[in-house]
């Protein structure tokens, strides 16, 4: 099979070619469109379902930029308004019809027509979808979608002060990598003092979105928040039992690993205890890896790299290039992290990060290009509903990326020696990403089982779950209250 990179905006049959998303009053006649429309025969409902499908489409690209010019520049009000008008004022019309249209598609006459390899899956998801639907969790929902947004435009203002220089925590962190330690240990104090600064606000926050997440899952019937999400997330395949395991299975057996990754750390650096800021750190007379300077060169390299795993892949980042579909590095204002959003109808999706010149940077672009190369893939597919792969898929599309592209870093580490030492660097992390995983999972896990907890009960928590799967050849002497800064940097993950 070939692939072409070059894949066209998609075209409109059912939506007016000129609409753009505004108001709910253009928006609504589609959707009355839908529901009233007679269904008599199985082409009938296979078309419906494809005008539908674009409907969704027209929907969720609009959004996904909203959401994309948000999280490039969160201090802009404008991109902040059009988000919430979309949140506040649209989506909870769209949502009791989503329901009615969902019912309509289940009690159709024709459904059992429908060829079951192709739309099983489907017609479970809309199942789904109207088991947790529930009229009074529509503004909850639509209060929830802006308080999570709160949280970037918190952690986006974070920065600290070194040298002389204003640095993003991203940015910050390169200097946890240098062989000086008096340097890492002041940086880390300094990060995290940062962080902790807004504790007290992200700890309101997340009580906020804790009490309304609990009344959601209510509402729709389940016992907690915990058990909703897994629902929502259509983990059909596996329970809170087999988390439960996999948990064990780290500290069984992942955590003891790292303690020997630090433990080699610890003599290459000839330190006696390894404290936290020396995790990242090089050997004396060993600088760290850099394998770019800026977005631009990120990129470029990037595009080699993937254009010498396949060429295809190599297209498509050129492809998202060519519609600047890119926004790699670092700075004040942007939201923290790194996503590829894909774009329904362009099909060609878009990249964020915060890019601060390091291997781990390497690491994050060949994961969002992976999920890109994912996006391009499933753009033919013919129904929106066919590309909803679970969080599971999605990241093992990215994450094999990683490994795929190993083999190709010698465009970013031109000297073996180097590349040697990035390659090392990804296994380890493949292996050290472990312990937080079971970490932050824990700890959702008792978040939502228990929502009448304190910020007290929450902050003792969330220690005693840290120190249960982090490796134990880490010294906290001095620096244990740090601990309580990953506390906020976890909640804002979900
Ligand atoms: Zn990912």
């Amino acid at each position: 099979m070939t692939y072409n990179a070059d894949i066209q905006k998609k075209d409109r049959n059912f939506v007016h070619k000129d609409f753009q998303l505004s108001d709910w009053n253009t928006l609504e006649p589609y959707f009355v469109q839908l529901k009233n429309r007679e269904i008599t025969s199985k082409e009938n409902l296979v078309q419906w379902l494809k005008d539908y499908s674009e409907l969704q489409e027209v929907i969720s690209e609009d959004v996904c930029w909203k959401q994309i010019r948000m999280t490039c520049d969160t201090e802009n009000k404008q991109y902040e308004e059009d988000y919430t008008v979309f949140c506040m004022e649209i989506e909870p019309h769209i949502k009791p019809y989503a329901d009615i249209l969902n019912k309509k598609l289940i009690q159709s006459e024709h459904l059992k027509q429908l060829d079951s390899s192709t739309y099983a899956l489907l017609i479970k998801n809309v199942e789904n979808e109207i088991l947790l639907f529930n009229e009074k969790n529509i503004p909850l929902q639509a209060e929830l979608n802006i308080l999570s947004q709160q949280y970037g435009t918190i952690t986006g203002k974070m920065s600290v002060h070194i040298e002389g220089k204003d640095y993003t925590l991203q940015q910050a962190a390169k200097f946890l990598m240098q062989s000086n330690r008096a340097l890492r240990k002041e940086v880390y104090l300094k990060i995290n003092e940062r962080r902790l600064k807004d504790k007290d606000s992200l700890n309101k926050l997340f009580d906020k979105l804790l009490s309304i997440r609990n009344q959601i899952a209510l509402n729709a019937g389940f016992e907690n928040y915990r058990d909703y999400k897994f629902q929502e997330l259509r983990r059909y395949d596996y329970s809170v039992k087999e988390c439960e395991a996999f948990h064990l299975a780290i500290k069984k057996y992942m955590t003891p690993l790292v303690e020997k990754i630090y433990e080699l750390k610890k003599n290459q650096l000839q330190l006696n205890t390894l404290a936290p800021y020396d995790i990242d750190a090089e050997p004396e007379g060993q600088n760290p890896l850099e394998p770019f300077e800026n977005g631009k060169e990120l990129l470029e390299k990037s595009i080699q790299t993937f254009t010498q795993v396949r060429p295809f892949f190599g297209d498509c980042l050129k492809k998202m290039n060519e519609l600047n579909h890119f926004d790699l590095e670092s700075r004040k204002g942007k939201a923290p992290g790194g996503y590829n959003c894909p774009l329904a109808e362009s099909g060609a999706p878009f990249i964020f990060m915060n890019a601060a010149g390091t291997a781990d940077d390497v690491v994050t672009m060949m994961h969002e290009g992976g999920h890109a190369i994912h996006s391009f893939l499933c753009h033919q597919l013919e129904l929106s509903a066919f590309k909803e792969y679970p969080m599971e898929m999605a990241e093992l599309a990215s994450m094999s990326m990683e490994l795929f592209s190993m083999d190709m870093w010698n465009i970013f580490y031109p000297d073996s020696q180097k590349l040697k030492r990035a390659k090392l660097e990804e296994l380890e992390r493949v292996l050290s990403i472990f312990p937080w995983i079971a970490t932050i999972d824990k700890f959702q896990h008792w978040l939502y089982t228990h929502p009448n907890h304190s910020i007290e009960e929450r902050t003792n928590e969330w220690l005693t779950i840290y120190d249960e799967f982090a490796p134990k050849n880490i010294s906290w002497e001095n620096l244990e209250n740090y601990k309580r800064s990953f506390m906020a940097k976890a909640i804002t993950s979900f």
